[in-house]
């Protein structure tokens, strides 16, 4: 479709949209009704039990003047996803998981006319939800820099409640007062889907800037290119960033690396030692070492190894640790104070880092790089069970589950 189509398509919902409105006329309902028919009920995959999703049906229950029927239309499966998943960590069963969910807007409530970016909200647009404040209902991003989600909710991780849709893991998800939702009606469905990812290596970088090395022309490591080094990849390109050395064991993924903007490869499984891998790193740069690193991996050795591919004076940013994967080993002298190196890390995102996600997908597909090649798999929802073993096998990139 091209944008002008897009754009028309969408001004016919919102117009179908607002018909559905005039058209209700009976005054007792809170919210405005979508002109297609809404269902009495919904699908949800519960996890009720390690590695077992059942297909549960509840009823759709009334929308508040405050709240959002939103029809789910894809949601990435994510690895916070497979950890509960495969472990229930986070102690959740039963649980409807789902948190990288785009969908569209088929109820509203009359007091939402706005989005947290404060654009205007209305049936038959596409949203995310990002973060839920239960006790601040009325924060916005503009007031929110400094706040990651973790002093917040998020949908698709929260305990079981009476209505059950509260994951995007189902056909219909509530969002209630004091969630924040974005109108995302201009970004495709691929896109969409990869927000929520992709808003964690926004974050990444923002702390990279933070030190002040990161440059149009520095030489940058992405260590690990599952859906996360990836997409920092593909963000650094956006940027300008022209050097980027790509560094993972898996040749497919490296070759997918390239696509995305990285500059050279290096697969570590070539290199016996970390002399010789930090060798060719370095050979990677034409002699040189990075003057920055984002370490995108969950293994506590990479973590230790990557001080070795960074200049003296250099950065690197952590960001591979979203849960506990165990102790690394470095040589505080060596690696850290001799080579003065500015170290940080990153846990997911903001709510800022959500507005800047989207800018940089529509400049992504602008530019031409395959983000929904990323998306290697999708299952219906009715497979989720398939779909959290693909995604625990580590076949493809990212999986997602679709209605
Ligand atoms: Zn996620």
């Amino acid at each position: 479709m091209t944008d002008q189509a897009k754009i028309e398509a969408i001004v016919k919902e919102v117009l179908a949209g607002m018909k559905g409105t005039h058209t209700c006329t009976c005054g007792k309902s809170a919210g405005k009704a979508a002109g297609g028919a809404i269902p009495k009920t919904s699908r949800v995959a519960m996890l009720t039990a390690k590695e077992h999703f059942e297909i549960q049906e509840y009823p759709i229950p009334e929308i508040g003047d405050d709240d959002i029927l939103v029809k789910m239309e894809g949601c990435g499966v994510c690895g916070t996803d497979a950890h509960e998943f495969k472990r229930d960590p986070f102690e959740l069963i039963p649980v409807v998981l789902g948190h990288e969910g785009p969908g569209e807007i088929v109820k509203i409530g009359k007091n939402v006319t706005k989005d947290s970016a404060g654009k205007p909200l209305g049936i038959g647009d596409k949203v995310v939800t990002c973060m839920i404040f239960k006790d601040n209902p009325d924060i916005t991003m503009f007031d929110l820099n400094k706040q990651n989600v973790g002093g917040a909710d998020v949908y698709g991780l929260l305990p079981d409640d009476d209505n059950h849709l509260n994951g995007w893991y189902a056909d219909y998800i509530v969002v209630s007062k004091g969630s924040t939702v974005f109108n995302v009606s201009n970004l495709d469905l691929d896109s969409r889907i990869l927000i929520e990812p992709a808003a964690v290596l926004i974050h990444a970088v923002e702390r990279a800037k933070t030190t002040d090395i990161l440059r149009f022309n520095s030489r940058v490591v992405v260590q690990g290119c599952g859906p996360i080094g990836l997409l920092c990849i593909a963000i650094l390109k956006t940027m300008g960033i022209l050097n980027i050395t790509a560094v993972d064991g898996n040749e497919k993924r490296l070759e997918f690396a390239k696509k995305m903007g990285a500059t050279a490869t290096v697969n570590f499984m070539n290199h016996k030692g970390i002399e010789a891998l930090a060798g060719a790193v370095k050979d990677s740069f034409g002699g040189y070492f990075a003057d920055f690193a984002f370490q995108c991996t969950g293994s506590p050795v990479a973590h230790a190894n990557i001080y070795k591919f960074i200049r003296n004076g250099g950065g690197l940013c952590e960001l591979g640790f979203f849960i506990n994967g165990g102790d690394a080993t470095i040589n505080p002298h060596f690696d850290l104070c001799a080579k003065e190196i500015t170290l940080v890390g990153s846990w997911v995102y903001t709510l800022r880092d959500y507005a800047t996600t989207f800018d940089f997908l529509a400049r992504a597909k602008e530019i031409g790089l395959p983000l929904d090649q990323l998306i290697t798999h999708k299952f219906h929802l009715a497979d989720a069970n398939e779909a959290l073993q693909t995604n625990l096998r580590q076949d493809g990139l990212k999986i997602a589950i679709i209605p």
